[in-house]
């Protein structure tokens, strides 16, 4: 038999949900956690005793909304000072503290403060995931596809690399969310062969905006350009509606919420809700009961005040349409098909902006919006272990930058070494010199963006060029080269042309990323996370076994025929253990293995002194069907 290459599966990591997939015998699986769900809420959640990812976590939010952790996509990457991390704290129920310039969310857990970093929190949903898999598939996963928004930065990526790091996962390709979605359109709508068809893929999730061109021709994805918004979907959408209902109580109760942590992540789950209800209903009931002071809160939204607070974040979504539009050379009519991902194209006014864009088209509905990434993710996992199907043979992808990349010059100017929607991989060099007399460093800053003046992009990181011999300024010949790879991440080099000295960029040495070795440690703070996790799941197990014991055998003593004193000695025995399982919030796993033990050896003996007494055949409570009225039990001779 052929041997079976290790199988890889694919990630949608999403900001507010996320997906696992895998292709195997010759078809994509999308994997169901063990409560059947396809995707998994991105939270974590910390309480005195445990931590909690996915779907435990987000049901716990209103309770715990300090120490629940959500939103990590909207910090990965991301300095403290950035003005969105600024904006968004404002409306998060977690801290999020600074840390030498870096970010990190700050929760109390297991009964002291502790600080995590973004990485470290999107590779607990990561390592959920990797688990949920490894539990359907009955083998351990160690590599994946990783999806990230198009418009991601090289810092956001590379922070993503890390977090796959940090859960055990090695991260195969990081591959954008749009292009994984037209992975899975375009394996299933098949043009004809030599016919090339331009798709607009339109991804509107929970917290980014992304819009790609692709054109597809005899398997091979071309990217022809990519626009967004890192920080636009429905998480902005539910907190225009939190923020509207939230002064509709202090108009008609004279009371503010905004203050209240738990009351305010309650009213954001009720309007997510609603939300959704207004995506296929005309008004939405909101219903939280005792909501703050004792107050329930019922009212209703129509669908119309709904798309009136959101209308200027709806049409935010057209402008990035046109500069796909104008970088890819396209005119609306070229494009074929209009592909709708993410849960957010489910709001019928997204539906009409779009259409009434494209002057009518029909858009696509025929791939499920939450699941369509993680299927082209694992996709190209598939095709990248060597597992994939014969379809997938000749499947090839071609991608670009998302942002122009380039450096600072005199007067603050953005000299841009690659042009944003570059194939890639793609190297491109430019030339440097010096600017005064003698000059023997040049402090070079890298910057990625749009804008003409630096201070308005984003710094990726600074690196020098020392050495420089003595000479007039203007006359020295220094090469710069940026490099992106089919990851898009970023490898930046100078050189004097006249000494042959070189000098290499690492993205590591920026302030937003982490260092190797605190990816190192934090792996190793995971693994005891990991530990931790473990040996609590194996403490309630033995508190389950417990307690079943505990009932079993009480009820056996109640029902059987014992004497007095052995029955009074059984019962004893089960209601002090009852009774310490009760007092002892944090009991140890071997303490209630001792004390299965005790329950079950004190039993064993009752047994056997009735066996040696009275000479009964069966052990007491071991056949209860005779006691309900089955056969009779044998005479004995
Ligand atoms: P994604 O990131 O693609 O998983 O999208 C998640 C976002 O889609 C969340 O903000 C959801 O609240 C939103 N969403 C899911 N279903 C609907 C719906 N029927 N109407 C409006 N928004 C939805």
């Amino acid at each position: 038999m052929p041997k079976q290459n290790p199988l890889a599966v694919g990630i949608d990591l999403g900001t507010t949900y996320s997906c696992v997939a895998v292709c195997q015998h010759g078809k994509v699986e999308i994997i169901a956690d063990d409560q059947g769900h396809r995707t998994m809420p991105s939270f974590v959640a910390f309480t005195p005793a445990e931590r909690l990812v996915g779907e435990p976590a987000k049901s716990q939010a209103s309770l715990n909304p300090q120490n629940t952790v959500f939103d990590a996509k909207r910090l990965i990457g991301r300095k403290y000072e950035d003005a969105t991390v600024r904006e968004d704290v404002k409306h998060w129920p977690f801290a999020v503290v600074n840390h030498e310039g870096k970010l990190k969310v700050q929760v109390s857990h297991k009964g002291k403060l502790q600080t995590f970093y973004p990485e470290e929190v999107s590779a607990m949903v990561l390592a959920k995931m990797k688990q949920t898999a490894e539990s359907y598939l009955g083998c351990s996963i160690s590599q994946a596809v990783v999806t990230v928004p198009a418009y991601f930065s090289d810092a956001q990526r590379q922070a993503t690399i890390d977090a796959g790091a940090i859960a055990s996962l090695q991260i195969l390709k990081i591959l954008n969310e749009p292009t994984a979605a037209a992975i899975a359109y375009g394996l299933n709508a098949k043009s004809p062969e030599g016919e090339s068809r331009n798709i607009l893929i339109f991804d509107l999730g929970g917290g980014t905006f992304d819009v790609s061109i692709l054109s597809v021709e005899d398997g091979i994805f071309e990217v022809k350009a990519t626009a967004g918004d890192t920080h636009l979907g429905g998480e902005d959408f539910e907190k225009r509606l939190v923020d509207y209902l939230a002064k509709e109580f202090k108009k008609k109760y004279k009371e503010d919420i905004l203050q209240d942590k738990k009351a305010m992540q309650r009213l954001k789950m009720a309007c997510e809700r609603a939300k959704c209800t207004l995506s296929s209903c005309s008004s939405a009931n909101i219903s939280v009961d005792s909501l703050y002071q004792g107050i329930d809160f019922h009212t209703t939204v129509t669908r119309a005040r709904f798309e009136d607070l959101c209308a200027d974040l709806f049409r935010a979504t057209l402008k990035p349409l046109g500069r796909a539009l104008k970088d890819a050379k396209m005119r609306k009519t070229d494009i074929k098909d209009i592909v709708l991902i993410g849960g957010s194209t489910r709001i019928p006014m997204i539906q009409k902006l779009l259409k009434d864009y494209f002057h009518g088209k029909e858009l696509c509905k025929s791939i499920n919006p939450d699941e369509a990434v993680a299927y082209g993710a694992a996709i190209q996992a598939a095709i990248l272990t060597g597992n994939q199907t014969p379809t997938m043979k000749n499947m090839f992808l071609l991608d670009v930058t998302p942002l122009s990349l380039g450096v600072n010059t005199q007067g603050g100017v953005m000299a841009t070494i690659i042009k944003r929607n570059s194939p890639l991989p793609t190297k491109e060099t430019m030339e440097f010199t010096t600017t005064e007399d003698d000059q023997d460093t040049i402090l070079f800053m890298v910057y990625e963006g749009e804008r003409a003046l630096t201070k308005h992009n984003h710094l990726l990181g600074t690196f020098t060029l020392k050495g420089i011999p003595p000479a007039p300024c203007g006359v020295p010949v220094i090469t710069v080269t940026f490099s992106v790879d089919e990851n898009n991440i970023l490898t930046v080099s100078a050189k004097d042309v006249d000494t042959g000295n070189t000098s290499q960029f690492t993205i590591s040495d920026t302030r937003g990323r982490l260092g190797k070795e605190e990816v190192e440690e934090i792996v190793q703070k995971a693994a005891e996370l990991r530990a931790h996790d473990v040996s609590q799941q194996e403490k309630v197990e033995a508190i389950n076994s417990l307690e079943s014991c505990t009932l079993e055998l009480k009820r056996a003593a109640e029902e059987d025929v014992l004497d007095v004193a052995a029955k009074r000695r059984m019962l004893e025995l089960c209601k002090s253990t009852t009774s310490w399982l009760e007092a002892s919030p944090s009991v140890e796993k071997e303490e209630c293995e001792q004390r299965q033990r005790d329950l079950e050896e004190t039993w064993e003996s009752i047994c056997n002194t009735l066996v040696q007494e009275e000479g009964v055949e069966e052990m007491p409570g071991e056949d209860q069907a005779d006691a309900d009225g089955g056969d009779p039990p044998e005479e004995m001779d």
